[in-house]
């Protein structure tokens, strides 16, 4: 039987070595008393269902891309390959044709028949950012979760992420800030009339034809840009999701105006600084009362992480401070992210706004010659701005 060991019978033994050379106990900041830890005693289920979210969105996504696949195959073979339904689900990957679409809609008032999904799914994620914070790109994006996990394989290969300095962090994460730049400019540029134009060229039919093509055909100079890419994630935490994507920007500026946030109570607060550590973004929660950066992705590590009763959660602006009144719990993140998606996509399919209106014929003669359908450009019949 094992031996225990009961500490509480083991008596106080005299300093071994005298007092000069002994380390001195650490003092106390002058008026900062250390705090009490009042311990929290709800179980955390935010990563858990966080994860569940991560990893069912993946699967669907790949689910997507196969049934894409195999639609595609179908054209390309002359139907000799089995025949597959279109997802329009893949027009997610079309965040540009979302914008144009979304410009089209609020331009007209009408829902375009080429590509509305993109803009419904913009629609979700906008939505979703607004009351969530960017939590699109820590719950749902495929992109995220993989660049999540490989971050995660680097800290177990290094024991630690790396960080860039300030001098170089500050700029880099200035660039995705640039893309978006462009692309609503060359979006805010077009008449509604520019983009029926552009939606209706052979391009804007099959683009998302062109983006399944551009991966499967990838040339030796993409391979190298995919790989830096990879090797960065490793290293850097989120390096893609942190310099680079323009959609997370997009998302991240919404987020802004949203009413929720992570906020602290300095008063429950230990100082253990366990949330920042925690934190992907590298914010410095320990430090903030409310975390107002548009790198906040509301992933709730933080949350997880904090041992203090109530100091740390998401919620909305207290009026009067009641402790956890506007508590945004993980559950309510989750229940409220899977309605705004299903409640607008439910809404989009009911209203027969979700599919793509484009006879199979038109499709037999563009899949199998999307290489040579070409950008169209300012100018081009139809495409004036
Ligand atoms: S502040 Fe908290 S919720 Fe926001 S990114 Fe950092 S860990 Fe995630
Ligand atoms: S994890 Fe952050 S908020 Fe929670 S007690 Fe520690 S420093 Fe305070």
């Amino acid at each position: 039987m094992a031996t225990q060991l009961h500490t509480d019978f083991i008596p106080e033994l005299p300093p071994l070595l005298p007092p000069t050379l002994r380390p001195a106990a650490p003092t106390p900041m002058p008026g900062k008393p250390k705090k009490k830890l009042v311990r929290r005693t709800d179980r955390d289920y935010s990563q858990a269902l966080r994860r569940g979210f991560q990893f069912g969105f993946l699967l669907w996504n790949l689910y997507l891309g196969r049934t894409f696949y195999l639609w595609v195959r179908h054209f390309e073979t002359g139907g000799q390959a089995p025949a597959s339904t279109r997802p329009p689900g893949v027009e997610g990957y079309l965040p540009i044709a979302g914008m144009m679409n979304f410009k089209y809609w609020l331009l007209t008032g009408h829902v375009p028949s080429l590509h509305p999904a993109a803009m419904f799914l913009l629609i979700t994620f906008l939505a979703i950012s607004f009351l969530f914070r960017k939590s699109f790109c820590s719950w749902l994006c495929p992109v995220g979760t993989v660049s999540e996990y490989m971050g995660r394989a680097g800290r177990k290969l290094f024991r630690r992420n790396f960080q860039l300095p300030r001098w170089l962090d500050i700029p880099l994460r200035g660039l995705k800030y640039l893309l978006l730049g462009f692309f609503v400019w060359a979006v805010s540029s077009m008449s509604a009339d520019a983009i029926e134009g552009f939606m209706r060229s052979p391009y804007g039919v099959i683009a998302d034809v062109k983006m399944l093509n551009f991966f499967r055909f990838i040339g030796q100079t993409g391979i190298l840009v995919i790989g830096v890419l990879a090797l960065a994630s490793v290293l850097v935490q989120n390096f893609w999701c942190r310099y680079l994507c323009p959609y997370g920007a997009l998302l991240g500026l919404t987020s802004l105006f949203s009413p929720t946030r992570i906020r602290r109570d300095a008063a429950a607060c230990i100082d253990c600084a366990k949330c920042a550590k925690a934190c992907p973004s590298a914010l410095p929660v320990d430090r903030l009362v409310t975390i107002k950066s548009a790198e906040c992705t509301g992933c709730l590590e933080c949350v997880a992480v904090c041992p203090a009763q109530g100091a740390l959660q998401m919620s909305l602006p207290q009026v009067v401070k009641v402790p956890n009144r506007g508590r945004i719990s993980a559950w309510a993140m989750a229940a409220g992210i899977a309605a705004l998606f299903l409640g607008i996509v439910g809404y989009a399919k009911t209203a027969g706004y979700w599919n793509t209106d484009v006879p199979a014929y038109v499709y037999q003669q563009l899949v199998p010659h999307a290489d040579e359908a070409s950008h169209p450009m300012p100018g081009d019949p139809g495409i004036d701005r």
